[in-house]
């Protein structure tokens, strides 16, 4: 094997991966080094999204989702079915084996776009060295003439809670119970904790979620919050606002989780607790003596618009820079640097990187949300369409939610799209590409939609926003 390539990534992520093959794409001679390592200690590419976060969590909440519906939905379409239950093992199974197609895939990918796979660690030296140290624990020294540091995240503990890997565990953890814990503990009303939540949940966990802040998911917009929070109070999630975890004990009765909120001290016992109080760049031994790099004062590295370090031809991409953790947000990053580094264009708009919260109803949003455009003070119009008009939704027993627009008042630019409902995740994409091509309202109302689909909610709250609906009253 060459010991010198044109781009060492270090990491192979859904940031890393895509840089490496996008990069062999380029016609560059690339290598990337993931450390990675499964619980039966096996080597695997694709980081924490593949392994430990995305791909298991969507697999697991499709399961749990199924086996809800079966119990509470389908006798509304007139179908019996009997003794309906669950095999958590077989869960497990099918998602290890969703996980396992899609790392090994990787190694195809990198097959075909000529990309060299190293596993073992890789540590950055002074003069885009880089040092690779295999599990086998022999070490090596490549020369590239760039490097993408793409080092991913780690989740990060809470103090007082001391992770045990069976009852006390983080988000992966949590994605690898064998059995549905009857009490569990959820820290951290985010993303991730609603999600692993929401998985337990519906397998019949009683499920309470500790949250520090007094808001309910202050990152969307409000009113999707509000429907959020109805929706998941009616599952039976129990979620705590302004409760501030202090600490966890292991007793022999359960585990003893105490908090403090607006009454006081208070305590919980349950029988797994999960922290999913938020990542933290993960950067360990990732950078030997005199390379340059630069981190900012929360661990992330430092970069620029362009994902350059302070270090010449050393890029960063993925989640330990600056930016939502987000696979899709790493993987345009990585490909970008990939392209510039081959001399072409590359530019990521980190205005229009959408969220989704894979929930029931499911959520997802883009651009600003209603209360960021207020507070800028920009005069602004709303345009809301709720799926319990769609006659699709209706159809598939989805009438939960709406779709809602937020767009300048004068230009009619849109602004920001906020969906919860079903597929929300998939119709976001379209207001993805109407805000990266600077769409307006009037764009949205002059695109055919097909009928009968849950985009029209999209269409018609378009319409909405200039009053103009069809399908529902205008106020
Ligand atoms: P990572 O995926 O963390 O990959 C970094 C890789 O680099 C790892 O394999 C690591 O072992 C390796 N590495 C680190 N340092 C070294 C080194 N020195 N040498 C060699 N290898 C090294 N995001 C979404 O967009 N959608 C979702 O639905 C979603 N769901 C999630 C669910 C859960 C439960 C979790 C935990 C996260 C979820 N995320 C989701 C977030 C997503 O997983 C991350 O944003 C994404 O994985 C970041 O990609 P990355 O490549 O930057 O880092
Ligand atoms: P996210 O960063 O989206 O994964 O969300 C993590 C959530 O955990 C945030 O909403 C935090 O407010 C919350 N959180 C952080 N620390 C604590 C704590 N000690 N107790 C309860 N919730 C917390």
């Amino acid at each position: 094997m060459a010991d010198s390539f044109d781009v060492i990534v270090i990491g192979g992520g859904p940031a890393g991966y895509p840089a490496a093959i996008r990069a062999g794409q380029n016609k560059l001679t690339v290598a990337c080094i993931d450390e990675w390592k499964n619980r039966d200690g096996s080597p695997a590419f694709g980081g924490t999204c593949l392994n430990a976060g995305c791909i298991p969590s969507k697999a697991l909440l499709e399961s749990s989702e199924l086996f809800h519906r079966a119990l509470h939905e389908f006798a509304t379409h007139g179908l019996k079915l009997e003794g309906v239950g669950f095999d958590v093992a077989t869960m497990q199974k099918r998602k290890a084996a969703i996980v396992r197609q899609s790392t090994q895939g990787i190694l195809t990918l990198f097959k075909g776009a000529g990309v060299t796979p190293l596993t073992g660690h890789g540590r950055l030296l002074a003069g885009r060295k880089v040092e690779v140290t295999g599990h086998d624990g022999a070490k090596r020294v490549l020369e590239a003439r760039h490097v993408v540091l793409a080092s991913g995240s780690e989740p990060t503990p809470l103090r007082g809670v001391a992770f045990d890997g069976e009852r006390i565990v983080d988000s992966w953890g949590a994605l690898e119970f064998t059995e549905v814990p009857k009490r569990l503990c959820v820290i951290g009303a985010g993303v991730i904790g609603l999600e692993l939540g929401s998985v337990w949940r519906r397998l019949g966990a009683e499920t309470v979620i500790l949250e520090a802040l007094e808001q309910f998911l202050p990152i969307a917009d409000g009113q999707v919050a509000k429907e959020a929070a109805r929706h998941f109070k009616k599952q039976g999630l129990d979620i705590r606002l302004g409760a501030k975890v202090a600490g966890a004990e292991i007793r022999p009765d359960g585990i003893h989780v105490s908090y403090t909120d607006a009454k006081g001290a208070q305590a919980l016992i349950v029988d797994r607790l999960v922290v999913a109080i938020g990542r933290r760049p993960f950067t360990t031994d990732l950078l030997g003596e005199g390379t340059g790099v630069t981190l900012d004062e929360r661990g992330f590295i430092k970069v620029d618009d362009h994902c350059r370090t302070a270090a010449p031809d050393v890029w960063a991409v993925g989640d330990c820079v600056r930016g939502p953790m987000l696979a899709h947000k790493g993987k345009e990053e990585g490909v970008t640097v990939a392209d510039r580094i081959a001399g072409l264009y590359g530019e990521v708009n980190y205005r229009t990187i959408p969220s989704v919260i894979y929930t029931a109803p499911e959520i997802a949003w883009v651009g600003q949300t209603e209360e960021q455009v207020k507070a800028a003070g920009r005069p602004y119009k709303t345009g809301s369409f709720p799926f319990a008009a769609s006659g699709r939704a209706r159809a598939m027993e989805a009438g939960a939610g709406f779709c809602k627009i937020v767009a300048d008042a004068a230009t009619d630019e849109i602004l920001g799209i906020h969906v919860i409902g079903p597929m929300a995740g998939e119709l976001i994409a379209e207001a993805v590409l109407a805000m990266e091509y600077s769409a307006s309202t009037e764009d949205l109302q002059r695109t055919i939609h097909a009928h009968p689909t849950l985009s029209e909610a999209m269409h018609e709250a378009a319409l909405a926003a200039d009053k103009r609906a069809i399908d529902i009253p205008n106020r």
